[in-house]
């Protein structure tokens, strides 16, 4: 006899993510003459891929249940104080940051700024990280994050041989000092090699500077080992002989110490993982990037510039956006998309909570406990490496006293750091203590401390920096470095900032390529347990059990979705899997001797990370033509294939493609492109159109990138962070990215091409929870339900504004495209002026002019109920009646409630009001807005008058109104 229908479990996540009912299915059907979302996917996705029978994942599964289930997983990590250092330190994530930005949707389910007006809280957040990078470094200009110290110091590397060649130079050397972090060394090693810049690794006592080879150099302050030397002189002899120097730091240590600007380095490069951000076993973590003003046009990933509103009100916005948004296609020499800005606002509110001041006292605590550690060891006859140190020091020893020390820190669950030559090393950090230094001293010397000579130790300490190296300059002088310090005003300033910004907690934010779904609670409250947020990167395996548990299974679910035999979790964003799975065909097509393979071929609609991270892998970008339908044009690349096949090295293709179709000749293309010795790269932003009903691998792809930041609910936290792990074929295994410090990969491995071994770890458990919820049939009916959407939206909307492509049958896939050209040439409305009225609205506008100039892409995945979509429609269709009266000259087409939008609260309430149109026009244009209205904080942004005047740091006070 079957249950009775009571006894089903209430504990249930399927219908909670997916946003539209049974009868709201049916409804949307019944507009589309559909009968079943089966029919839809027949009428949608070419019959020759669908999928044969469901993915083998376990069925659906409820909230309590599924984490349950990983706090059981996360039991098998075990947090030990790991004092391994190398650019990694356990730090104290003040609670008020934790509970307000990281655990917080307002902060976390933000998008990307590019629409500045409804995004001035995280914009003036990054401004205080960019003006405090800036300030400890002593170089004037700092981008707002990047992945990962590791890249931004490969960065560095071709930032400098952008400008060595704009100045004239015909160099391809680059210096990489030995006492770097050694994943920072093998990343840039994977980085230089397809480039063809040729590294030397070595101690800067034995470079030659005298042939004039060198472009550039990378060293690090204080070094892997702790020394922090005087680089200044080295520095002018470099500069001397034309080579830029690179200056990979710490911003904590900064604070006591000389700035890398002030000893003359070009560029300072760095992570600010200890300003607040747990370790996370790997990331995510804000890197920064900081340089002089002249090199601003080089400087990769997005800077946060101020310039003013309408009104001449400061207003900040994402400085030389073009060029980001564009990406500057095969000319670039960088391919950052989603950076970490979700931790770059962490570290800088970190700076902001404590202050110069208090940021001192924890460097001066930090740096204090390790100089009492150095005496005690010292007076107990261990020898110390080169001093001065900040919070590191390493400990040469013979190999038997070596493993009897690691035992008995092992017996106090601490980690040390091992190097080759067994000497040993620690970094203390903002958990260490005068107790914590006693345990150690009592490791290192096999005995217990007695309190009086601890006293006596303490006493002798020199916690001083010689003259020239301590720092006298001042940082972090701005008042928001002073005003926040008491916890209930960083409250106040948070919550201050959070309402400035429209996020997902308001309304949808319908983004064509960004898929901007539920970020559930459930997938987010395990980031910030402790057993998965406090781990080493390089803490030993038998720690990391529960990692390795995550990390196996959602492999082998992403294996399975995908249909890839293998899964490397490396790359940390969309853009790192592409370079990341073009380095593994790079690779491969190596391996058997055709190196000359270096054409890969990419269709014009590609977004700008394909080209960008084809030129990385030093490859040639031959562009592919698409035809009026918006498909790539077979014959084209049948052509350029032809043309090229000796040198084909493969074909970037994204599918569904940018033009939100899934084009029939999908398997025609792989075929082509395989005839001719090629493999394809499929970039997998748009998944979310696949999941369930059919796979990259059995379309003919042989890589895939997945950013589980947009089908796999990592939320954007304003531009990250995300996660781009990439699936490979078979014949691929062999090549996926491997890592120096942990051994990961086998000898045919390209090297490492992120910090860390798995990336951004601690993110993982929310695609982990995401799938686990979903099961096999939540996961495809996800998938269908966000092709509903689309086409549903798209039919409401094609009476009033064109659809610009459709597939075969008339359907579009997960997102569509409306051409608002033509509006243009009648009523002198562009696409800009549509998003910015739909502020007025109450929405985050779609994407604009991409992937065509010119329109509008509309996502609205399957999260959004049906009642969200039609509001959006009625939006746009309300906009489109606007449009109509400027091009029938009911409105002037200067200054009408298109051109002046958005409208601020200050706007619509001024004494003076001499518009063609009214106040509640203006700013209550829908019923929905009586009821709950969001105000943009400023007004349009006067987008040239920020490029003109680059500035990047906090205004003074009095420009602020
Ligand atoms: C988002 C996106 C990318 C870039 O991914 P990131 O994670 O931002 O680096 C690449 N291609 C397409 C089509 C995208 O939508």
């Amino acid at each position: 006899m079957p249950d009775p229908h009571f006894l089903e479990s209430n504990d249930t996540f399927v219908p909670r993510h997916i946003g539209p009912t049974e009868s709201d299915i049916q409804a949307m059907l019944a507009t589309l003459n559909l009968s079943s979302l089966e029919s839809l996917v027949e009428a949608t996705v070419p019959s020759d891929i669908h999928l044969q029978g469901p993915l083998t994942l376990q069925p659906p599964r409820g909230e309590q249940e599924v984490l349950a289930e990983l706090r059981g997983v996360a039991q098998q990590n075990h947090v030990w104080r790991s004092l391994i250092g190398m650019g990694y330190y356990d730090c104290i994530t003040p609670p008020v940051i934790q509970r307000n930005i990281l655990e917080n949707p307002g902060w976390y389910t933000q998008y990307t700024p590019y629409q500045a007006e409804i995004a001035q809280g995280r914009l003036e957040a990054l401004v205080n990280f960019q003006t405090m990078v800036a300030d400890l470094t002593g170089l004037p200009l700092a981008n707002a994050s990047l992945l990962d110290e590791a890249t931004a110091a490969a960065e560095a590397m071709t930032m400098c041989a952008a400008i060595s060649r704009a100045a004239g130079n015909e160099r391809h050397k680059f210096f990489v000092s030995e006492n770097c972090h050694p994943q920072t060394i093998a990343v840039v090693q994977t980085r230089a090699e397809p480039l063809g810049i040729v590294l030397q690794i070595g101690a800067i006592q034995s470079l030659d500077l005298s042939k004039g080879e060198f472009f550039g150099m990378l060293l690090q302050y204080p070094s892997t080992d702790g020394y922090v030397g005087d680089y200044s002189e080295f520095i002018t002899r470099a500069h001397a002989a034309g080579v830029y120097v690179v200056v990979a730091t710490d911003l904590l240590a900064l604070t006591l110490l000389r700035s890398p600007g002030e000893c003359g380095a070009d560029v300072a490069v760095g992570s600010s993982q200890r300003f607040g951000v747990p370790l996370g076993f790997g990331g995510p973590h804000a890197a920064f990037m900081a340089t002089k003003e002249e090199f601003r046009r080089q400087m990769p990933g997005r800077i946060i510039g101020v310039s003013k509103d309408v009104t001449g009100r400061l207003a900040y916005r994402l400085s030389l956006q073009t060029r980001e948004q564009h990406i500057r296609r095969e000319k670039a020499t960088s391919n950052i998309c989603t950076a970490q800005v979700l931790l770059a606002v962490m570290a800088g509110m970190y700076a902001v909570y404590h202050g110069p001041a208090g940021l001192r006292r924890i460097a001066e605590r930090i740096h204090g406990l390790t100089m009492v550690l150095a005496e005690g060891l010292r007076r107990h006859g261990c020898a110390i490496g080169l001093e001065p140190v900040f919070d590191t020091l390493r400990v040469p020893l013979s190999p038997g006293q070596s493993d009897t020390i690691l035992n008995r820190a092992r017996q106090q669950k601490i980690n040390l750091r091992r190097y080759d030559d067994h000497s040993l090393g620690m970094s203390l950090d903002e958990w260490s203590s005068l107790d914590e230094v006693r345990r150690l001293l009592a490791i290192f010397v096999g005995q217990d401390i007695p309190e009086e000579e601890l006293r006596s130790i303490l006493t002798s300490a020199d916690v001083g920096y010689p003259a020239g190296l301590g720092r006298t300059s001042a940082y972090l002088t701005h008042p928001v470095f002073h005003r926040y310090h008491a916890e209930h005003e960083l409250l106040r300033y948070i919550h201050r900032l959070q309402s400035r910004d429209l996020s997902l907690v308001h309304s949808m934010i319908p983004l064509g390529s960004c898929t901007m779904k539920l970020n559930a609670t459930a997938e987010m409250i395990p980031v910030t347990w402790p057993e998965f947020g406090r781990l080493h990167p390089f803490a030993p395996a038998d720690q990391t059990q529960g990692y390795q548990i995550l990390f196996q299974q959602l492999e082998s679910w992403l294996a399975e979705v995908t249909g890839f035999a293998g899964i490397s979790l490396q790359p940390n964003a969309g853009s790192q899997g592409e370079y990341a799975g073009l380095m593994v065909i790079r690779a491969y097509h190596r391996h058997r001797g055709e190196t000359q393979r270096d054409v890969c071929l990419i269709p014009v609609s590609a977004h700008g990370t394909n080209p960008a991270s084809a030129s990385m892998c030093g490859m040639t970008v031959v562009p592919v033509a698409c035809d009026q339908r918006g498909n790539v044009d077979l014959t084209d690349l049948e052509a350029k294939a032809t043309a090229h096949r000796a040198r084909l090295a493969a074909l970037m293709v994204t599918y569904p493609s940018t033009h939100g179709v899934f084009e029939e000749s999908i398997r025609r293309m792989c075929q082509i492109v395989h005839t001719h010795g090629g493999q394809v790269y499929m970039d997998g932003a748009n998944m979310n159109a696949q999941v369930g009903l059919c796979r990259p691998a059995d379309l003919g792809a042989d890589v895939c990138h997945l950013n589980l930041h947009k089908t796999f609910c990592i939320p954007h936290g304003g531009g990250g962070p995300g996660m781009g792990p990439i699936g490979v074929a078979r014949h691929l295994v062999p090549f996926m990215p491997g890592h120096p410090v942990t051994q990961l990969g086998g000898p045919q491995s390209i090297g490492p091409v992120s910090a860390a071994p798995y990336g951004s770890p601690s993110i993982l458990t929310i695609s982990w929870v995401y799938i686990a919820l979903m099961g096999r049939e939540g996961l495809t009916r996800a998938t269908q339900v966000a092709i509903l959407n689309a086409n549903y939206m798209a039919k409401r909307l094609e009476k009033h504004y064109p659809v610009l492509y459709t597939g075969a049958r008339g359907f579009v896939a997960h997102e569509f495209i409306l051409d608002l050209r033509p509006l243009k040439e009648s009523s002198g409305v562009e696409a800009m002026d549509v998003a910015k009225r739909l502020m007025d609205y109450g929405f985050h506008a779609p994407t604009v002019s991409f992937p065509v100039a010119g329109t509008l892409m509309i996502e609205p995945t399957e999260s959004e109920v049906k009642a969200e979509l039609d509001r959006l429609c009625e939006a746009l269709i309300a906009i489109r009646g606007e449009i109509q009266a400027v091009a029938e000259g009911r409105q002037p087409r200067a200054g009408n409630v298109l051109k002046n939008a958005p409208h601020t609260a200050s706007t619509v309430t001024a004494q003076e009001w001499a518009r063609p149109y009214s106040r509640e026009e203006a700013a209550f244009p829908a019923p929905w807005v009586r009821e709950n209205k969001f105000w943009p904080s400023v007004g349009r942004i006067d987008e040239a008058y920020g490029d003109r005047h680059l500035f990047c740091t906090c205004p003074p006070v009095d420009a602020v109104s």
